[in-house]
């Protein structure tokens, strides 16, 4: 086996439970090994620490498989899958949901979203890309789902060098599915769709929006194909606008709204939410629950300063926006902001709307989409309920 030798005192975090080994922590490698095969990493004095993919040419040099001298097999993913499968179940997660979510669940770099009985796969590094025959063995024995897809058209793989492609792997998979969120049921376009067709990490927010919709005048912001405003419609809202500038997202959102017999209540207007926003709060429009759900902002550090600008000011129109005691459920997705940061541009917003409000709920991902304590990476999705006093 080749070995990846850690810088001494570098092994403290992969001690601690990360899986990641950064570039400059490398003392050495085997000059011969391909980018891609998988390797034992070892402390600088020559303890075992782990079985790791390597690329010599990415900015995280090698992601943890294994803490164990084992064979990486279908055996192997077999096992990892097993646990992942066991989680969700025990989560009452049997049907449509996220089931592996990559470090989250020791899987680096592989995500499989399930949608009724097919399977939409991303992997998003070489290594993983390498361990395919195996994944694929092992997904088909522990999930023996209808199909395959492979949806690998992630902008991560760029940075692996990896082409971007949809193919089906498995099986005949259908361009839709519906599936069902508790209770209500939603259209998904698997190959067109963003990312794998659903966000399914916003599960537990929808829930609890749909909870909060009943007799408000509801406005979902990026709403993509409608999850939150079909939530809302089916929890009582009186009325649900949803804004979002995807043609292709609103039709699917207008078809979910007829699925769920809640089309009369939803209105799906097309158009950028900056725009939409401040054009409603120079009218003078009013709205009880506003949801605020746009993509990330921050897509890396460099994007910081930018991305700010944009949470504070969508945050402080659509604060303007609502009527007294009005609810804002306020999301971000950006890895790169932390908590903390994302409450301040809050703050900001709400002094620049100039008006006060109670935090009465934090969120994050739903949790098929695990947080690996060790590692804070994992956590990127931040949501925030906010009350206007
Ligand atoms: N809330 C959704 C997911 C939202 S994803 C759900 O629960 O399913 C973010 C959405 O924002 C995408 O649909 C994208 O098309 C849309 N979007 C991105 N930038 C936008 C902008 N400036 N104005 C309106 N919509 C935008």
């Amino acid at each position: 086996m080749s070995e990846l030798v850690l810088k001494s005192k570098e092994e403290q975090r992969i001690l601690g439970g990360h899986l990641w080994v950064f570039s400059n922590e490398v003392s050495r490698v085997d000059a011969e090994v391909e980018n891609g095969s998988v390797m034992d990493v070892v402390a600088s004095k020559g303890q075992f620490l782990g079985q790791a993919y390597y690329n010599r040419h990415t900015l995280i040099a090698a992601r943890l498989l294994s803490r164990r001298r084992e064979a990486i097999d279908a055996a192997f993913f077999a096992a990892r899958l097993g646990r992942a499968k066991a989680w969700r179940e025990s989560l009452g997660l049997t049907g449509s949901c996220r089931v592996v979510y990559s470090e989250g669940d020791l899987l680096p770099g592989l995500v499989v979203d399930r949608y009724e009985n097919y399977l939409v796969v991303q992997s998003l590094t070489l290594g993983m890309e390498k361990l395919r025959a195996p994944l694929m063995a092992a997904l088909s024995e522990v999930l023996a789902p209808s199909g395959i897809l492979l949806r690998n058209d992630s902008p991560f793989r760029a940075l692996e060098n990896l082409p971007s492609e949809t193919v089906a792997v498995q099986g005949d998979v259908p361009e839709r599915v519906t599936i069902e969120e508790a209770g209500a049921r939603f259209l998904v376009d698997l190959r067109g769709g963003q990312k794998t067709g659903f966000y399914f990490d916003q599960r537990e927010t929808r829930a609890l929006a749909r909870s909060l919709a009943r007799n408000r005048r509801v406005l979902d912001c990026f709403s993509y194909t409608g999850g939150f405003a079909v939530n809302c419609a089916l929890g009582g809202a009186v009325s649900v606008l949803a804004i979002d500038n995807s043609a292709a997202a609103l039709q699917i959102l207008q078809e979910n709204a007829r699925l769920n017999d809640v089309a009369g209540l939803v209105t799906a207007r097309r158009g950028n939410c900056f725009d939409e926003l401040r054009e409603m709060e120079q009218r003078k429009e009013r709205f009880d629950l506003i949801i605020l759900d746009p993509p990330a902002f921050v897509k890396s550090k460099s994007h910081l300063k930018a991305g700010l600008i944009g949470y504070r000011e969508i945050n402080a129109t659509a604060m303007k926006l609502l009527a007294p005691d009005g609810i804002l459920l306020t999301c971000s997705c950006s890895q790169n902001l932390s908590g903390e940061e994302f409450q301040n541009v809050l703050r900001q917003a709400s002094r620049g709307a100039r008006k006060h409000f109670r935090l009465v709920r934090t969120l994050t991902q739903s949790s098929d989409h695990p947080i690996l304590q060790a590692m804070p990476e994992t956590q990127y999705l931040k949501c925030a309920v906010l009350q206007a006093l």
